[in-house]
């Protein structure tokens, strides 16, 4: 059983008389351990399918299986317990807390999780220690470099041990150099069995991954082995 099963997915934004077509007939399929990148042109899909296989979003029409569960039948708590826990997002912009350190910022999802705070420490030096800035603990987010504060942000994806990471852009804020250090993080994950899922315009950042999908207008251009 795959992990990710889209068929025949569909996406229309609606606002007022408008609507976009953001996704349309997309049949995917993605194994547990894989690494693939998504490229495309802007506005051709892709963080849309990415939020959709996130459970952010809904589809208009088709289905999304999730480890065999089809997501659209489950409840609103087992949805935010499975982006909660299974599913780790990273984005461009970091979107980490300013005036909070990066110990405090990588702790955010077990709080909510109601994780006890000896073991709460043990986790977020976990992961902290796994993408390289265990010595940047007590650090205001605000005193630190875009890499760091990138190391940051992954940190905070896994620090509840989910298996599926998807990134949209995460390199598109830094210079060449530290997106590759960024990358070789992913590339680390991915050996340790994550499933790896990330959006990127950069082709030197898309061959990191075993596998290319390209969106054009909504639709899958193609899927190859890379
Ligand atoms: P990409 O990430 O490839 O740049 P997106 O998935 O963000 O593309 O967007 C795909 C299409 O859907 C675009 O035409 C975009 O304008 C539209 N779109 C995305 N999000 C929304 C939204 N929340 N409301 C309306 N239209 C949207
Ligand atoms: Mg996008």
């Amino acid at each position: 059983m795959p992990m990710i099963e889209l068929k025949d997915v569909c996406k229309e934004y609606h606002s007022g008389d408008i609507v976009t077509t953001a996704l349309t007939h997309i049949d995917l399929c993605v194994d547990k351990g894989e690494f693939v990148s998504i490229m495309g042109a802007s506005g051709s899909g892709k963080s849309t399918m990415l939020n959709i296989i996130g459970c952010m979003d809904k589809l208009t029409s088709g289905t999304y299986h999730l480890n065999g569960n089809d997501v659209s039948s489950m409840s609103n708590r087992e949805l935010s317990k499975t982006r909660g826990k299974d599913l780790a997002f990273v984005f461009q912009s970091f979107a980490l807390m300013s005036g909070y350190t990066v110990f405090e910022n990588a702790e955010i999802p077990l709080i909510a999780q109601g994780i006890s705070r000896t073991k709460r420490k043990k986790m977020v030096m976990t992961a902290l220690d796994a993408v390289g800035i265990a010595d940047l603990a007590p650090k205001l987010t605000s005193h630190i470099s875009g890499g760091q504060k990138q190391r940051t942000a992954i940190a905070r994806a896994i620090v509840s041990g989910a298996n599926m990471i998807l990134a949209d852009e995460p390199t598109g804020a830094l210079d060449s150099k530290t997106g590759a250090e960024i990358m070789s993080i992913f590339s680390e994950l991915h050996k340790q069995g994550k499933t790896i899922l990330l959006i990127t315009h950069d082709r030197t950042v898309a061959d990191y991954a075993e596998r290319l999908i390209t969106l054009k207008d909504g639709r899958i251009l193609s899927d190859e082995k890379i």
